[in-house]
C-alpha cells in the first residue's frame, strides 16, 4: 500500500469516527442524493436545473434548449425532474459578468438563460414549455423563484446578493410553488437551493425552509457535466460529459442504480449548450446498460432511503414511523440501522412522548432524566436495557417502537 492510500484510509476512518461521534438530530427533511439500489430494476434519475427555456441551443442548433431535451427524452422513453425557476427578470440593477467564470450570468444575481435575456426562461415567462414538460410525464421541482442564494458564499460567490432571513427564502419558494400549483395543477414536493448554499444568515438552514413547505431536499450524486465552462471545442465538451458515465458503467454496470444525475437545462458557463448533444449519447449508454430513467419522485417511491432497502428487517417499521410524521431518518437520508439508538430518539417515536417530555421537563433534573428515561422508554418499547445494559441498535428500537405504538 502506498502512502497516498494509507492517508486516504486514515482520513476515511477519521471521517467515520467523527460521524459516529457527532450528534446529528433526526430530520423530516432529508437530502436526497442517491438511494439504496433498487433490487428488481435498474433505476436512475436526471435533474435539469435552471429552466425551462426557449433560448436557442448553441452552437449546435437554433432551436430551444428545453424543447430539444424533451424530444430526446421522449425518443428514449426517459422521464426527468425539471428543477425550475420562476423568473430572474427582477434581479436588476446588475452588471454582466465574465463568460467562463462563476459570474457568467451576472455579477450580483443570476440571470437565466443569460444576462439581459431573462424573459426567455422560467415558469412565469414560458408557460407553454411548462405544460409540455408536464404533459410528457416529467415532474417539476422548486429551484427558487428568483434563483437567489439563500445566504452568503464568500469563496466563489463573493459579489452575490442573498436572502437575509428564512421568511424571505420561504416567500420566494412559496411564490413559485403557488404559481406552479395554481397555473399548472402540479404540487411540487422537492427543492434544491441555488448553488447548494444552505446557510441562511439568520441562523436557519435550507432544511428549515423545506420543512415549512413539506419538501424533501433534492441533491444529486453523479455530475452530468453540462454546467462547466466550455473548452472552446464543442465536440470536446460533449466527450467530457459522456466519457465519465461510460467509464463508470464499464467498471461497474450497476453503479448508477439508485443515483441522481445532475443536468443543466440552459447554457454552461461559456454560454453554450453541450447538453443538447451529450444527452442522447448519455441516454443511449443508459439504455445499453438496461437502465430506466424515471423522475426522482418515482425513484423515491421505490427506494426512499440511502442505506436500507425493502429487504432490511426494519424497513417496514421505518416507513411506518415516517408515515406517522415522526422524524426517523438523518438529514443525509440515512437510517444508520446499526448505530445505538439514543434515548431522545426513541422518545420521539413513542406515543407517550408528550406526557413523558412534559413530566421530565417539570419534575426532573438532567441527571435524573438520563437515569430514569432509558428505563421508561425501554419498558414502553418492550426492551429491557437494565438487564443487558448494552446499547440497542436503531433498527431494533424502531421495531420495538412500532410494536409499542400498535399495542396502544
Ligand atoms: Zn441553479
Amino acid at each position: 500500500m502506498d502512502l497516498y492510500s494509507t492517508l486516504r484510509g486514515a482520513y476515511r476512518a477519521w471521517k467515520r469516527w467523527k460521524q459516529r461521534n457527532t450528534y446529528v438530530p433526526m430530520s423530516r427533511v432529508r437530502r436526497i442524493e442517491r438511494v439504496y439500489p433498487p433490487a428488481e430494476r435498474k433505476l436512475v434519475s436526471m435533474t435539469f436545473d435552471d429552466g425551462p427555456t426557449v433560448a436557442p441551443a448553441r452552437p449546435y442548433s437554433g432551436r430551444g434548449i428545453t424543447e430539444l431535451i424533451l424530444e430526446v427524452m421522449s425518443h428514449y422513453g426517459a422521464k426527468g425532474t425539471f428543477d425550475v425557476i420562476g423568473s430572474t427578470a427582477e434581479n436588476y440593477p446588475d452588471e454582466a459578468g465574465k463568460p467562463g467564470s462563476f459570474t457568467w450570468s451576472g455579477k450580483k444575481y443570476d440571470h437565466y438563460p443569460e444576462f439581459g435575456q431573462d424573459q426567455l426562461a422560467g415558469v412565469a415567462n414560458q408557460p407553454d414549455l411548462v405544460r409540455k414538460i408536464l404533459m410528457a410525464g416529467h415532474e417539476l421541482s422548486n429551484h427558487g423563484y428568483r434563483h437567489m442564494a439563500f445566504g452568503p458564499q464568500p469563496i466563489i460567490y463573493g459579489s452575490r446578493a442573498y436572502f437575509r432571513t428564512i421568511e424571505e427564502v420561504i416567500t420566494d419558494l412559496k411564490r413559485l410553488h403557488t404559481l406552479v400549483s395554481e397555473e399548472f395543477g402540479f404540487s411540487m414536493t422537492l427543492g434544491r437551493p441555488p448553488h447548494y448554499i444552505d446557510r441562511i444568515p439568520d441562523g436557519h438552514f435550507s432544511y428549515d425552509a423545506y420543512e415549512a413547505l413539506g419538501y424533501q431536499y433534492l441533491a444529486a450524486s453523479f455530475d452530468g457535466g453540462g454546467w462547466r465552462a466550455a473548452t472552446g471545442d464543442p465536440a470536446d465538451e460533449v466527450e467530457k460529459m459522456v466519457t465519465p458515465m461510460q467509464k463508470a458503467l464499464e467498471e461497474d454496470p450497476d453503479c448508477l442504480n439508485g443515483q441522481i444525475i445532475f443536468q443543466k437545462d440552459g447554457y454552461n458557463m461559456s454560454l453554450q449548450a453541450p447538453i443538447v448533444e451529450a444527452l442522447p449519447k448519455q441516454l443511449a449508454l443508459l439504455k445499453r446498460y438496461d437502465y430506466e430513467v424515471i423522475p426522482v419522485g418515482q425513484l423515491l417511491a421505490v427506494s426512499p432511503y440511502r442505506d436500507i432497502g425493502p429487504s432490511h428487517p426494519a424497513y417496514a417499521a421505518v416507513r411506518h414511523l415516517e408515515a406517522k410524521g415522526l422524524p426517523v431518518l438523518y438529514p443525509d437520508n440515512t437510517f444508520r440501522p446499526e448505530q445505538p439508538c439514543l434515548v431522545g430518539e426513541m422518545l420521539q417515536w413513542l406515543p407517550y412522548k408528550d406526557t413523558l417530555s412534559s413530566f421530565c421537563r417539570d419534575q426532573l433534573t438532567v441527571g435524573m432524566l438520563l437515569r430514569m428515561v432509558p428505563e421508561k422508554a425501554a419498558s414502553f418499547a418492550g426492551i429491557t436495557t437494565r438487564e443487558t445494559s448494552r446499547p440497542v441498535p436503531r433498527w431494533q428500537a424502531a421495531l420495538a417502537a412500532v410494536e409499542s405504538i400498535e399495542n396502544g
